[in-house]
């Protein structure tokens, strides 16, 4: 498993207006969505590509596009929708399926409760977008969901990263698949009841106020 922290001036600006607590919930959709085409872009560096024979108003050009099938983007929902925009500005080709995944705030286990993907996923790179991971639990089952279904690689953007949670995916997924996890900070710890220190709190409730 690769881990890259993307260290960027305007990346770490945007984080920093993130986790403070005062920032208003429409700054923080904006900035979420600026932050994520920042990582995005690192984050795609080694996606699928050809050659390609193009003709340029002056002369024939040999270029470069996308391969098929199509890259699938999967925002893990609530929060994971608020990286969506940010992401497929970048790549609006993709195609998007979701993941319904929750934490259970007792016992920490990520619980299914939603999918919109397709059973096959033979060949695809997947590019999982999930703002905070913390325990690791719900980011495994992501990753064990997608390569189940044949997925060829997975790359997970997240905004923040626990020290615990990266050591557990790690532990989980080692190298037995291709997964690079993309976030813009790995922050101190986890407290008690499971919040990355400092973090920015609970990204779902920041990006769509508490249910
Ligand atoms: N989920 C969040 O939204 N925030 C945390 O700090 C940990 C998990």
């Amino acid at each position: 498993m690769r881990v890259l922290t993307v260290d960027h001036p305007l990346v770490a600006h945007k984080l920093t207006v993130l986790r403070e607590e005062s920032t208003p919930s429409p700054t923080f959709r904006q900035l979420t969505e600026e932050l994520v085409t920042l990582l995005a872009y690192e984050a795609t560096r080694e996606i699928s590509v050809e050659p390609v024979e193009v003709v340029t108003p002056v002369s024939p050009a040999t270029g470069t596009h996308l391969t098929s099938p199509r890259p699938m983007v999967v925002p893990i929902l609530r929060a994971g929708l608020g990286m969506l925009e940010g992401m497929t500005r970048l790549l609006p080709t993709a195609e998007v399926g979701f993941l319904g995944l929750v934490r259970n705030e007792e016992t920490l286990e990520a619980v299914t409760y939603a999918n919109r993907l397709p059973d096959d996923l033979s060949g695809r790179q997947c590019y999982v977008l999930d703002p905070m991971l913390a325990t690791g639990g719900t980011l495994i089952a992501a990753i064990e969901y997608l390569f189940d279904r044949g997925a060829r690689n997975v790359t997970c953007i997240t905004l923040l990263c626990a020290p615990e949670g990266l050591a557990k995916v790690e532990a989980a997924i080692g190298d037995r698949a291709d997964v690079t996890i993309v976030t813009a900070s790995i922050d101190e710890r986890l407290n008690e009841r499971g919040y990355i220190v400092p973090g920015l709190g609970d990204a779902g409730d920041r990006l769509y106020g508490v249910v």
